[in-house]
Formats: structure tokens, C-alpha cells, sequence
């Protein structure tokens, strides 16, 4: 497991897995865990106001 950078919602350490990434890099190229972009929605036509 490398360490591919942390969410930069919660700051956890977030890994790349056997070349998959253990979260999601989200419109803005931020990097969140599955937990927060949950959370924040995946879907990126939503605006959360
Ligand atoms: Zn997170």
C-alpha cells in the first residue's frame, strides 16, 4: 500500500491499493475519503448550499 495523499476534509491518510485508489478526487482536485465524499455527495451536479 502506498500513501496517496489525505482527505482534505477529515485529513485521514488515504492509500492506493493494489493501483486503486482508496477515495475519490473530487471536481475541485481535492482528495476525499470514501467517508466524506459520502457525506458530501458524489454526485457533482449538486450544489449543497
Ligand atoms: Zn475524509
Amino acid at each position: 500500500m502506498e500513501l496517496a495523499g489525505r482527505c482534505s476534509s477529515c485529513g485521514k491518510n488515504i492509500y492506493c491499493r493494489d493501483g486503486f485508489l482508496d477515495g475519490v478526487i473530487n471536481n475541485k482536485s481535492e482528495l476525499l475519503c470514501y467517508t466524506c465524499s459520502e457525506l458530501k455527495g458524489s454526485d457533482e451536479e449538486k450544489e449543497i448550499k
